[in-house]
């Protein structure tokens, strides 16, 4: 099962020829779940992987810059005849906001809901779910958390054959808990494994709670807004550095740090350079590029450049 981070935005406050308003989209199989969507969101998204398919939009919190693409999305997919449901999920006080962009986008000609989470609520899907947890900003703010079910352990076949058991359906009632033939399900089957993790700060000051959310996840994103020399400006809005960031990756020992809402007053590279000496596997993803999150066993989260034919390994460059 692929599982993915598409960067549509990865600007902060204001966009930048290069780098839209915040927005990442999760996929996960053939889902598409939006986590945010600044302004110009809808034209990241046609430029790149496509609308049609989005289900579902989180939104981490109301400053402008996470939610502004949200009525012009809406109207779009009513304007291009969609039938599909779609969902849009956020903090309490997402219904109100939904309510007053009412008169932007009016009537929609899809089933349209909108659902409001407390800080610990999930939404379940089909074989993992998204939690909302608060974080530390100016606004009440969520991250949120992508996890994935514990999956069975592995089956070791040839042992099971071993110990007399038939290869077919047999196999299936030892992997299910039952004893067949004597051989008992924990001879054959390995511990239960933890499923993927992704986790996505939104926009926060270092805080705990990520740093727990984020315990062992296979993927942080991050915000790094500032870097050190502005450290008091980011604390002061509730933001996060650079460092700080890669502190909190370090601490909670991710297997990949990703930063994103960039400010127009740095480069990419100097906010990984100050990350990386903290946490050397952070990345600072462009806009467009993608972080592909692997089950363990099949490698180390890895980022891809956009290119509209091939993927670029970021490492190639
Ligand atoms: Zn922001
Ligand atoms: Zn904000």
């Amino acid at each position: 099962m692929d599982l993915s981070v598409f960067f549509a935005g990865t600007a902060g406050a204001v966009p930048t020829a290069r780098r839209g308003l915040p927005a990442l989209l999760v996929r996960r199989g053939g889902d598409r779940i939006l986590f945010d969507c600044g302004e110009g969101t809808q034209r990241q998204l046609l430029r790149s992987v496509g609308l049609s398919d989005l289900t579902d939009v989180f939104l981490t919190h109301f400053h402008l810059d996470h939610w502004l693409g949200l009525p012009g999305m809406l109207k779009s997919f009513d304007l291009r005849d969609r039938d599909a449901p779609l969902t849009v999920y956020g903090p309490p006080g997402t219904g109100e906001l939904m309510r007053a962009m009412r008169v932007v986008y009016g009537r929609l000609g899809y089933p349209f809901a909108v659902v409001e989470l407390e800080a610990g609520q999930s939404v379940r899907y089909d074989g993992y779910e998204v939690g909302a947890f608060n974080v530390r900003h100016r606004a009440h703010a969520f991250g949120y958390t992508v996890v994935e079910d514990v999956r069975p352990g592995r089956f070791d076949a040839e042992l099971a054959a071993e110990l007399g058991v038939p290869f077919g359906p047999d196999f299936g009632r030892l992997q299910r808990g039952e004893v067949v033939n004597g051989v008992r399900p924990e001879q054959v089957v390995g511990p239960a494994r933890a499923g993927r993790r992704i986790v996505l700060s939104g926009d926060t000051a270092p805080c705990d709670m990520v740093r727990v959310a984020a315990h062992e996840a296979d993927l942080l994103v991050h915000e790094a807004t500032f870097t050190e020399d502005e450290r008091d400006r980011a604390q002061q809005t509730g933001h996060s550095t650079a460092r700080q960031a890669a502190q909190v990756a370090a601490d909670a020992e991710v297997s990949m740090l990703a930063l994103t809402h960039i400010s127009t007053r740095y480069s990419g590279g100097q906010l990984r350079d100050e990350a990386r000496a903290v946490f050397p596997g952070a990345v600072v993803p462009r806009d467009f590029d993608t972080i592909d999150v692997p089950l363990p066993e099949k490698g180390e989260p890895e980022l891809y450049h956009w290119d509209a034919d091939r993927r670029v390994p970021a490492a190639a460059q």
